[in-house]
C-alpha cells in the first residue's frame, strides 16, 4: 500500500521538468535529470520505496546536518556553538555571510557553517585525511552501510571551488578556522562527494527520527540531545532562503543537496528521502519539494499539526 502511494506520487510530479541540474559543478551538470525516486524508512527499520531509490548520487549538503551531529558529539556543544551559530541566515547556501564582529558563521547548514563544522569533526589535532575518515565512518554509521566517495565529483568541484575557498579564507582571517584552510575545503568537498542512494538517505533520516539509533543496525550513532539540536537547526535553516516557506508549507525538519537529494526526519516516526536532480533557484530539488508538499498534506506530517 505505501509503495503504491509512493509510485502514484512520483507519477504526479514526473511531468514537471522545470529547474536545472547544478551547473557550477560540471560533473553534476551531466547527471540524468529524469531520475526520480522516493523512500520512506520507518523508525522500526521497515523501508518502502518507489522509482530510483538505489541509484547512487553525491550527498552534497545533506551531509551538513550529519557532520554537525558528529562535531557536537565529538567536541561537545560549547566548543561547536562558540564557532557556529544557530540563526537562520535567510540567504543562499553559498553566501559569504558571517556574524558581524565575530566572523562566526550564522548556522551549520550554509557553506560557511558547514566548512567550520567539518573542521570540528573528530577529536582535536586530527590530520585532514583522518578527519575525512572520521566523517566517512560517521555517515556510514548513519546509513548502516559503508559509503564510498565519488573522486571525479570531488575533483570537478575542487577545480571550481573559488567561492568556498573565499569563505574559508574569510573564516581563517577571523580565526574561526585555523591551519591550512585549503585542506579544510578539500575535506569538506570530499564529505559532499560521498555517494548515497535515496534508500540510504531515508535510513540516515530515520536514524535522526529514531533518537540517534540506526533502526537497521541498532547502533547508537549520536546521543539524543545532539539529535534535538540537529533537527531544530534543520527545521529553521535546512532549506536556506526557502526555510520559511518550507516550515509553513511542509513543516518537517529537512535538508537538501545540489545533486538532487532531499531528506526529512519526523521525530519518533519516519525518515523520508527523495531524489530528482533538477533544482530550483534556491538549489533545492523541484520535484523533491513538490513530493514533500504532497507527503506532508496527504499524511498530516506537519509538526505543528495534531496527528
Ligand atoms: N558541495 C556543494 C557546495 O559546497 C554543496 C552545496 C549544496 O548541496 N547545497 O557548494
Amino acid at each position: 500500500m505505501i509503495p503504491d502511494y509512493l509510485a502514484e506520487a512520483l507519477g504526479e510530479v514526473a511531468a514537471d521538468t522545470t529547474g536545472e541540474t547544478a551547473g557550477y559543478i560540471p560533473e553534476l551538470a551531466t547527471a540524468d535529470p529524469e531520475r526520480l525516486g522516493a523512500a520512506f524508512a520507518m523508525v522500526d527499520g521497515e523501508v518502502y520505496g518507489a522509482g530510483d531509490i538505489d541509484t547512487a548520487f553525491t550527498i552534497q549538503s545533506i551531509s551538513k546536518p550529519f557532520v554537525y551531529a558528529l562535531a557536537l558529539s565529538d567536541r561537545g556543544f560549547d566548543q561547536v556553538l562558540a564557532k557556529v551559530g544557530v540563526e537562520p541566515s535567510g540567504e543562499a547556501f553559498n553566501e559569504i555571510s558571517l556574524e558581524s564582529g565575530t566572523g562566526r558563521p550564522l548556522n551549520p547548514m550554509i557553506n560557511a557553517g558547514a566548512i567550520t563544522t567539518h573542521s570540528l569533526a573528530g577529536p582535536e589535532g586530527l590530520q585532514p585525511a583522518e578527519r575525512v575518515e572520521r566523517i566517512t565512518d560517521g555517515l556510514s554509521a548513519f546509513a548502516g552501510r559503508r559509503l564510498q566517495m565519488d573522486e571525479s565529483v570531488h575533483a570537478s568541484e575542487m577545480e571550481h571551488a573559488h567561492r568556498n575557498l573565499a569563505i574559508a579564507h574569510m573564516l581563517g582571517s577571523y580565526g574561526v578556522l585555523t591551519g591550512d584552510v585549503r585542506a579544510v575545503v578539500d575535506g569538506y568537498i570530499r564529505q559532499c562527494s560521498l555517494l548515497v542512494t535515496a534508500r540510504d538517505l531515508a535510513i540516515m533520516a530515520a536514524t535522526l527520527a529514531n533518537r540517534g539509533v540506526n533502526p537497521l543496525s541498532g547502533e547508537r550513532v549520536v546521543p539524543e540531545p545532539v539529535v534535538r539540536q540537529v533537527l531544530s537547526v534543520m527545521f529553521s535553516c535546512g532549506m536556506y532562503d526557502a526555510a520559511g516557506d518550507w516550515a509553513t508549507q511542509v513543516g518537517i525538519p529537512a535538508k537538501s543537496g545540489v545533486a538532487g537529494g532531499l531528506i526529512g526526519a519526523l521525530p519518533g516516526q519516519i525518515g523520508i528521502a527523495t531524489f530528482s536532480p533538477r533544482l530550483d533557484s534556491h538549489g533545492n530539488s523541484v520535484r523533491g519539494v513538490s513530493l514533500f508538499e504532497r507527503f506532508s498534506s496527504d499524511m498530516g506530517l506537519h509538526v505543528m499539526e495534531v496527528p
